[in-house]
């Protein structure tokens, strides 16, 4: 019998449950990750025991969507979700179906999830229940859908992009016929939520394969959830595919790599089609902006002047030229082009910022209160002359000191 290695609060869980008359089991992910010799994320454990019975079990438990059967007990810091073994109505979102019903049977539960390779439960007592070959499959390296794909995507569209993200953390291939049937329903993505999507979306993007949109195109999907992307060439999806392989392993890289030809395809920026597409998508403000500020600041001159490079820093704003060059040089590698310079724009820029150049008005060497003291109107006049000063000093760092600063600002105002 095949045996799992149980974390000891899963195992004492699962023992609890049992030695009061119940049936427990690890079940889905973490089984899958466990037979793939991977680190699984988290554990979930399914159960016949009824949620109310799961919380007199357990001295520390949150009802974590207790109408769905999910009981969160709690074993020193870390939780485990404990799900009471169900049969799905429609899905809301991923976890949360619109309603439920429990039954007493493993196999039910296991029947409503979606892929065979998700489909599986573990016990010491009983090794691994395994009623639709999900071991096979992942021999094979395949997702295929329990039961009949057609229903089950129709179910729950989102499946259909679950496929792919799991194809692409997995490197496996899609079953003829789920990928058949996922064809058929992509449609109906459209009636899925942002945050359901960009969950799936986030996860492809931070797997090994983060160039499966391009599976994800072809089954249909990006039609419908990333227009922007579906329009492209064939070239230029393959030149974006691999710029997403190439660029850190980071959302907003993967995101930009993925809109960096969008400008090809419309009047709009890249860098806002970026922020139009994400914000769409629901994703947080820090993935939009920094994504968007990757698009708009990637094609900036590369050079190894340092007062350019100064004003360059200031105009691209704290240590972002970091990132814009590292992802710049995912995109010459691309392009077959060699890196040395941009290698070198990056060194230079990593020095002036341990040299402590000033390179923002927040390190100017003069405040606005010390002009004011000097004479200096506040207002209008005020900002173009600390902005004047800054420009100096971003061409002369050595004069970031406030008496020479006040000297120039003499001059400015008597100018
Ligand atoms: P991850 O490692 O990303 O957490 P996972 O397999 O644990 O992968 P989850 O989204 O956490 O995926 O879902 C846990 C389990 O619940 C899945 O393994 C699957 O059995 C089931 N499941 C999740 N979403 C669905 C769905 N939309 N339809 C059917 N079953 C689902
Ligand atoms: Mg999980």
């Amino acid at each position: 019998m095949v045996r799992i290695a149980l974390p000891k609060d899963v195992k004492h869980i699962i023992d609890v449950l049992m030695e009061n008359g119940y049936e427990a089991y690890a079940v889905g992910g973490c089984v899958r990750d466990s037979i793939l010799g991977r680190e699984p994320g988290d554990w979930d454990i399914t159960t016949s025991a009824l949620p109310m019975q799961v919380k007199g079990l357990f001295r520390r438990t949150v009802d974590t969507g207790i109408q769905h059967g999910t009981v969160t007990v709690m074993l020193g810091r870390n939780g485990y979700e404990v799900t009471t073994y169900r049969i799905d109505g429609k899905y809301e979102d991923s976890r949360h179906p619109e309603s439920v019903e429990f039954t007493p049977k493993l196999e039910e539960d296991l029947k409503r999830r979606d892929f065979t390779i998700n489909a599986m439960a573990y016990n010491d007592e009983h090794g691994i229940v395994d009623i639709f070959d999900g071991v096979g499959d992942l021999q094979r390296k395949i997702i295929r859908c329990v039961g009949n794909a057609h229903d089950r995507f129709d179910e729950d569209a989102l499946r259909i992009l679950r496929a792919v993200r799991f194809s692409a953390q997995l490197g496996f291939g899609i079953e003829e016929n789920t990928a058949r049937a996922a064809k058929g329903l992509a449609v109906n993505l459209k009636r899925i939520s942002s945050e359901r999507i960009h969950t799936e979306f986030n996860k492809m993007l931070k797997s090994p394969h983060p160039d499966y949109f391009s599976v994800a195109d072809a089954i249909g999907i990006m039609e419908i959830v990333l227009p922007e992307y579906h329009v492209m060439s064939a070239e230029d999806k393959a030149f974006v595919g691999a710029l997403a392989r190439e660029c850190a392993c980071q959302l907003p890289e993967r995101y930009a790599a993925m809109l960096f030809m969008s400008g090809r395809y419309s009047e709009e920026d890249p860098a806002d089609t970026a922020k139009r597409v994400l914000k769409r998508l629901k994703l947080d403000n820090d993935t939009i902006n920094t994504a968007s500020m990757l698009l708009r600041f990637g094609m900036l001159e590369i050079t190894d002047d340092e007062p350019r490079i100064r004003h360059i820093i200031y105009e691209t704003g704290d240590k972002n030229i970091l990132r814009i060059l590292d992802f710049r040089a995912a995109y010459e590698k691309c392009i077959g082009n060699d890196i040395a310079d941009v290698r070198r724009m990056y060194d230079i820029c990593n020095m002036i910022f341990e040299r402590g150049d000033c390179v923002s008005l927040k390190n100017l060497a003069i405040t606005g209160k010390e002009l004011i003291a000097m004479g200096v109107p506040a207002g209008r006049q005020m900002g173009e002359i600390l902005n004047s000063l800054l420009m100096l000093v971003l061409d002369n760092p050595q004069l970031n000191d406030r008496e020479q600063l006040s000297k120039e600002a003499l001059k400015i105002l008597n100018s």
